[in-house]
């Protein structure tokens, strides 16, 4: 259950451990956030469509980033 507390690592129950729950929890977190498009400069555009790959939903821009986390810096034009 993903409760407040334990957030999306609660599907865990008590296993593994405290720290990689946090660590799963970041990282859910953080693939799971909108972000803002660097081409078209839409703010919270930007999803991941699976592992290192975004897509922007508003110009359909592709873009090859972090595994887990949208990085703008990462990606060339
Ligand atoms: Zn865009």
């Amino acid at each position: 259950m993903a409760t407040k507390k334990v957030g999306a690592a609660g599907k865990f129950g008590p296993r593994y451990g405290k720290k990689l729950r946090d660590n799963y929890n970041k990282i859910h977190k953080s693939s799971k956030k909108k972000y803002n498009c660097p081409v078209c400069a839409r703010e919270k555009s930007v999803t991941r469509v699976s592992f290192g790959v975004w897509r922007c939903k508003t110009c359909k821009t592709k873009f090859a980033s972090g595994a887990f986390e949208f990085r703008e810096e990462n990606f060339k034009k």
